[in-house]
């Protein structure tokens, strides 16, 4: 037999998956402020920063392969049972779990206009169709998302909050689509920013996530937690789906180190507290003050905010972009989310949020002088 002459091919759905951006770093020098990544600005609490140091003397040691301890943690502070939860290596690696299990070629997943990118990485990496539903003012629309459910229908991906957009979905609301929702369609909720949310009609959706037999809850630590380096993440679902996923996720994907400061972070609330009150305190302070600028903001729940420039004056988010990173202010650019007026703020310190704001007042006084 002849071998074809041609080099191996991935899947085809891997070639029409634009790689992932991440957020630009912060620039080398002093006085810069990686604002890209809503990260938090507190850090991690000191006892999980401990807790890490610890795991240096059992380096040589595999990790616990279900990470036992964090998940009765997780029991204790959730009221999830263990045995309903997941670990991963970020909620990245359980999205691209979920993606590998639910869905195949011909498969439709579902997910509005601007969700967070994963979803439509997953869903293309799979080989199913992605099928894009429009927002209304950067909310996302469940009425319109139910009427897109079909036959050949397996996942709807919802981020609660979501992510660029920084709105969010009463939880009566999400109760009532899933509701409405077909028993055999999975709905994939991701709440990286739930602790952030402080609205009365917000609410986690984890105690639906235990009961229901099509619902995955994602939560991370890489948000409120400040442990985004150690790559820690975990779900909530029904036990045939958590079958599902123990049985093809990598045995050891969450290192010893991670589940130690995943633990003692769980346990510091006024860590906790604290990275809520400076949010609390500087995300509609900065609100405010851009809009009283005359740039457009998305109302936003969580730690970062949408920012949305003016075509008609000439300006674009790289524009934007580019004069506040002279300024060694990095945002994140979001034209691959195709809003190439936007840009993203994450909430920062008292000095950056300061600095931010007297670059774009800058900025405002530049387009309007010329
Ligand atoms: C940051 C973020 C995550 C978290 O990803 P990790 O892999 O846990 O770091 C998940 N979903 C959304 C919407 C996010 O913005």
């Amino acid at each position: 037999m002849t071998a074809p002459r041609i080099a191996p091919q991935p899947r085809p759905g891997v070639l029409q998956v634009a790689a992932y951006v991440p957020g630009p770093p912060a620039a080398s020098g002093h006085r810069s402020f990686k604002l890209s990544s809503n990260e938090s600005v507190l850090g991690p609490t000191p006892l999980a920063v401990e807790a890490f140091h610890g795991a240096a003397t059992s380096l040589h040691v595999y990790p616990d392969s279900t990470a036992t301890a964090l998940r009765t943690q997780l029991q204790i502070s959730h009221g999830i049972p263990a045995c309903q939860i997941v670990c991963g290596a970020g909620s990245d690696e359980l999205l691209k779990l979920i993606g590998y299990c639910y869905l195949r070629d011909g498969d439709e997943a579902i997910f509005s206009r601007y969700a967070f990118v994963s979803y439509l990485i997953n869903t293309l990496a799979a080989g199913a169709t992605p099928v894009v539903v429009d927002e209304q003012d950067y909310r996302v629309d469940l009425g319109a998302m139910l009427e897109r459910v079909t036959s050949r229908t397996r996942v709807v991906f919802l981020a609660n909050p979501n992510n660029p957009t920084g709105t969010y979905v009463p939880r009566q609301e999400i109760i009532e689509f899933h509701r409405r929702l077909p028993q055999n369609v999975l709905l994939v909720l991701d709440e990286a920013y739930a602790e952030y949310v402080t609205r009365d009609d917000y609410g986690s959706c984890l105690a639906l996530a235990a009961a229901a037999p099509n619902v995955v809850v994602l939560r991370t630590f890489s948000k409120i937690y400040g442990l985004a380096a150690l790559r820690l993440g975990w779900c909530a679902a029904s036990p045939p789906i958590v079958q599902a996923l123990q049985r093809i996720r990598p045995p050891f994907s969450v290192s010893s180190a991670a589940a130690l400061a995943g633990v003692a972070a769980i346990g510091d609330l006024a860590h906790l507290e604290a990275a809520l009150r400076h949010n609390e305190r500087w995300r509609p302070w900065l609100a405010a003050q851009i809009a009283a600028l005359g740039y457009g903001v998305t109302p936003s729940v969580t730690n970062f905010l949408l920012l949305h420039f003016d075509p008609r004056a000439g300006e674009s988010g790289i524009w934007a972009f580019n004069a506040l990173a002279e300024q060694g202010l990095i945002l994140r650019p979001v034209d691959n989310y195709e809003l190439p007026h936007s840009l993203r703020l994450t909430v920062g310190t008292a000095e950056a949020n300061q600095l931010v704001v007297d670059g774009l007042r800058t900025l405002r006084r530049r387009t309007a002088a010329s």
